[in-house]
């Protein structure tokens, strides 16, 4: 069981959330062409780590909320309401294998 630490409500149970995206893509502005939203809709970058999503508390008081979220072992670092500006943690690289060592 993950907690997801809603900012109106307390630590929840993951079960009452729903994940809905990707929450560092930016609208593009109107003028900004088909190739632009079509970016906007349909591209997504698929990352190993940190990553900044959109969960909203359906379970609860319907808000959306802000989730800095490890893809790799669903570790939480962070969470806010959708103003909030989270810090992402670094994570540094494994180290290099060196073969025969
Ligand atoms: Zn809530």
């Amino acid at each position: 069981m993950h907690l997801i630490d809603c900012p109106w409500c307390g630590p929840r149970d993951e079960a009452e959330f729903t994940y809905r995206g990707d929450a560092t893509v930016a609208r593009p502005a109107a003028d900004g062409g088909i190739d632009a939203f079509y970016d906007y809709v349909y591209t997504r970058a698929n990352p190993r780590g940190w990553h900044t999503e959109w969960w909203h508390h359906s379970g609860g008081c319907r808000q959306f909320v802000k989730v800095v979220r490890h893809t790799m072992t669903h570790a939480i670092a962070a969470t806010g309401k959708a103003s909030d500006t989270l810090p992402v943690p670094v994570e540094q690289a494994p180290a290099e294998r060196v073969p025969g060592a």
